[in-house]
């Protein structure tokens, strides 16, 4: 236990939420990894258990909790091996919720938030476009306001939770000719009338229903506009910061995995007439690899500790996850080398956490976009600052 971050009471919900993750969903990974999509009852269970509203107020029935509850449940979740499963989880919780929780008005966070928090209903964030993910700014999907409502078209691309969801926190534009501040926040329902979705077929992530969604002519009332019109390219970029620490710690903890695993092998498999873990050019490989993992592991703890206490780190977050998802396809390259032929098949855990690694260094900013962001903060002295 890392006391400097931890306490007791953090470690004690480490131990009951590993249990709940061996119980309640180890049991099923296998099939919503085959299905494409994650059961319901989950869910359910989830916000039953209050793990969804781990950093949520407590008067919509979150549990107000320190950001370090949600680096326990984000590192647990991947040590469960299945990218796909805890993304559907963080970014229902982390990408969806934290929009509702930040610029929701009060309805929107009763009739949103507080079920999302309870597992009734289940939330994506809709950022990306086919034409491009990367420039977010030049984003095509409008929001054309209409009497006391807004008319929506375009398509969403690559969206997590974007098939099987009851609702779509989306980023349109209401000022077409507008670059950055022309971008809007808005909810829609799912049940609205001219929304449609595919499920993508990918690489990794195999559990998560990642979809294209289109918005033809959606009719949403103006109460579903989040926050101020025009602000929303300042809340996607603060959001971010959140976002980007999510997928560093994400990535520190399955490299965590996948050396553990590694080791514990290495101890078991001969080659030679010795045990792997014997052979020189193989301790030093895991040497290089367990110190890698420490590094990006402690730099994250640092920054979550200063989110947590309301400092503005979109360099630092940046930096922990161009560096940590690197780190991470790495260590779990690596490590599948250890076991042989082994690391290649199904039935060990590296080949799936090889795939569910690549997304590291591309979603949710990729890594030249990052090493953009971070030019702009070093080199130029750019500052960023929260939406106001
Ligand atoms: C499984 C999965 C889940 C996802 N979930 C979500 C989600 O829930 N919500 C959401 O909104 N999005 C989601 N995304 C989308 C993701 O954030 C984008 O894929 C990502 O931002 C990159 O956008 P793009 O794919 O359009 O690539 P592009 O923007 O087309 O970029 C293509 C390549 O060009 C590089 N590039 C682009 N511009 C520059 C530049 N200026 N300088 C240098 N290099 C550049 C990029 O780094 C990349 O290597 C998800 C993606 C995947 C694969």
């Amino acid at each position: 236990m890392n006391t400097m971050y931890f306490t007791e009471e953090h470690e004690s919900f480490r131990q009951s939420f590993k249990d709940f993750l061996q119980k309640e969903v180890v049991p099923h990974i296998d099939k919503w990894e085959k299905e494409g999509a994650v059961e319901r009852f989950i869910w359910k269970k989830f916000g039953e258990m209050g793990y969804f509203g781990l950093n949520q107020p407590e008067e919509y029935g979150g549990l107000g909790l320190d950001l370090f509850y949600t680096v326990i449940f984000l590192e647990e979740l991947q040590k469960i091996n299945s990218g796909g499963f805890a993304a559907n989880m963080w970014a229902h919780a982390y990408l969806a919720m934290t929009h509702l929780k930040e610029e929701g008005d009060e309805r929107i966070k009763k009739e949103y938030l507080t079920p999302s928090i309870d597992g009734d209903k289940i939330g994506c964030l809709c950022i990306s476009e086919p034409f491009g993910g990367s420039d977010v700014a030049g984003m095509r999907t409008t929001a054309i306001k209409d009497g006391d409502n807004y008319v929506i078209n375009g398509s969403k691309t690559f969206i997590t939770n974007g098939v099987y969801s009851d609702y779509l926190v989306i980023a349109a534009k209401t000022n077409p000719e507008g670059k950055h501040k022309g971008i809007s926040i808005f909810l829609i329902d799912r049940e609205a009338e001219g929304v449609s979705a595919t499920k993508l077929d990918k690489l990794g992530w195999r559990a998560s229903d990642t979809g294209e969604i289109a918005f033809d002519n959606v009719v949403v009332p103006k109460e579903n506009l989040m926050g101020a019109e025009g602000l929303g390219f300042s809340y996607i970029m603060q959001h971010f910061a959140l976002e980007r620490l999510i997928m560093g710690v994400n990535a520190h903890a399955r490299a965590e995995y996948a050396v553990d695993y590694a080791i514990q092998y290495m101890s078991e498999r001969q080659a030679f007439g010795k045990h792997l873990n014997e052979f020189q050019a193989l301790r030093h490989k895991v040497a290089e690899m367990a110190s890698r993992v420490d590094m990006c592991r402690e730099y994250n703890y640092s920054i979550a500790k200063r989110l947590n206490d309301g400092n503005y780190v979109v360099k630092e977050a940046s930096m922990s996850k161009l560096l940590s998802t690197k780190m991470a396809d790495d260590v779990i390259y690596d490590a599948l080398q250890l076991l042989g032929g082994y690391g290649y098949m199904e039935d060990y855990p590296m080949a799936r956490l090889l795939r569910d690694s690549r997304l590291g260094p591309i979603g949710g900013g990729t890594s030249e976009i990052l090493k953009e962001i971070i030019a702009k903060m070093v080199i130029d002295k750019k500052e960023y600052k929260p939406a106001t």
